[in-house]
């Protein structure tokens, strides 16, 4: 990749970072003590029976949200950081540059197409 394809991609990854985290705050509150994590905010409509059933659906949903957001928050994290570092596009386990095309699929690629087959076949 150019370095100004990388550049491109660094500011999608942080636009996509704002975004992920904009609808995590809608949800959950910043985990004061552990950098990266977010707590859940348990919602409260009311206390009739039908409230109460309201908030334990959404609340379900919510984690599940959650789970997802930090997943993809972590891993935009750690592209961002192979981009500044200089060892974006190599896979992690034997270093051979991946394929340009599957990272242009799938910018997270950590792994070159073989390494990523042996690892799912394994
Ligand atoms: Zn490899």
């Amino acid at each position: 990749m150019t370095p100004d394809e990388l550049q491109k991609l660094y500011e999608s990854l942080e636009a996509e970072e704002k975004t992920l985290k904009e609808q995590l705050n809608r949800i959950a509150n910043k985990n004061p003590a552990v950098k990266g994590d977010y707590q859940i905010r348990v919602p409260n409509y009311g206390d009739e029976d039908d409230e109460n059933t309201q908030e334990v659906v959404d609340l379900d949903r919510n984690l599940a949200l959650e789970r997802e957001f930090e997943d993809k928050l972590r891993e935009i994290e750690k592209t961002k950081e192979k981009i500044k570092n200089g060892t974006y596009g190599k896979c992690e386990n034997c270093s051979v540059e991946i394929n340009e095309s599957r990272l242009k699929v799938r910018p997270a690629s950590t792994l070159c197409v073989k390494c990523a087959e042996s690892a799912q076949l394994a």
